[in-house]
């Protein structure tokens, strides 16, 4: 099945995921207040609010796709310093300004930073309580495979959260953000980090992902239980949640 989902050649898709990433990682966190008005910072809480991680220490998260450290911060902070966040990402760049970060913000000891891909996690089954995705699913070549890889990795009785952009389902809102996203988003891209280009391959790449309920159905395929999902700002974002039971 293709979810609607139409794909551009796997290996070239991650080099110029990659690429995008590297040059970007020193300004990715400012890029992401610029491009979304600082909306990404509600949704974000969203995810943390819904994953309501507990205050008690021995309970460990995986962040995948994580990045600078953005969710994973959140979520030791919501566990009042008690959850430990392994952030795991494929390019390095992102992980340095992360591990920094971590450092600097006294939350070492909480985190740990792992270089690998999505699609095939260096962990053991039945490791985490719960796995966290946070715009990062989009970008990975084989969704379906990531799916599976968090399914085996997380513990029976774990969560699955993904927050990724999705469909606007508001009548006005669909042509602003059209507008805001084929005209601004790569203008700002190239304002900011001096090439406009990769930006409007990622905006593409938020048109070709399913839809809620196609990315519902896929999750719900990959075997996860009690599916659902959120929409935040019309459907811009969707946080989607389900279990393995
Ligand atoms: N989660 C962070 C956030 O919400 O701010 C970062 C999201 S950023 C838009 C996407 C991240 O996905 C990048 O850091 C990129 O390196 C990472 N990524 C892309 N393909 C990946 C893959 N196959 N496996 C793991 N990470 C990947």
């Amino acid at each position: 099945t293709s979810y609607g989902f139409k794909d551009v050649g796997q290996g070239d898709k991650q080099t110029l995921v990659n690429d995008v990433f590297h040059r970007v990682a020193g300004r990715y966190d400012l890029m992401n207040d610029l491009m979304s008005g600082g909306l990404h910072r509600l949704w974000k809480e969203g995810l943390v609010s819904w994953l309501n991680p507990p205050k008690r220490a021995g309970w460990t998260s995986l962040d995948v796709a994580g990045g600078t450290g953005d969710i994973a911060f959140r979520i030791v902070e919501a566990s009042h310093r008690q959850a430990h966040v392994t952030v795991l990402d494929i390019n390095g760049s992102m992980l340095a300004v992360g591990r920094e970060r971590a450092e600097k913000r006294g939350l070492a000891d909480n985190t740990d930073f792992v270089e690998a891909n999505a699609e095939e996690l260096p962990f053991a089954d039945n490791t985490f309580d719960a796995y966290t995705i946070a715009f990062g699913i989009r970008n990975v070549p084989r969704i379906e495979t990531a799916l599976a890889e968090a399914l085996r990795v997380l513990k029976p009785g774990g969560r699955f959260l993904c927050l990724e952009f999705s469909e606007v389902d508001m009548p006005m809102l669909d042509r602003v953000y059209e507008a805001w996203s084929f005209n601004a988003i790569p203008r700002i891209g190239q304002v900011v980090t001096g090439d406009g280009e990769p930006y409007s391959y990622l905006v593409e790449s938020i048109r070709k992902f399913p839809n809620q309920e196609n990315f519902a159905a896929m999750i719900r395929h990959a075997g996860f239980g009690r599916v659902t999902f959120r929409n935040y700002s019309g459907g811009i974002a969707a946080l989607h949640s389900g279990w393995k039971l």
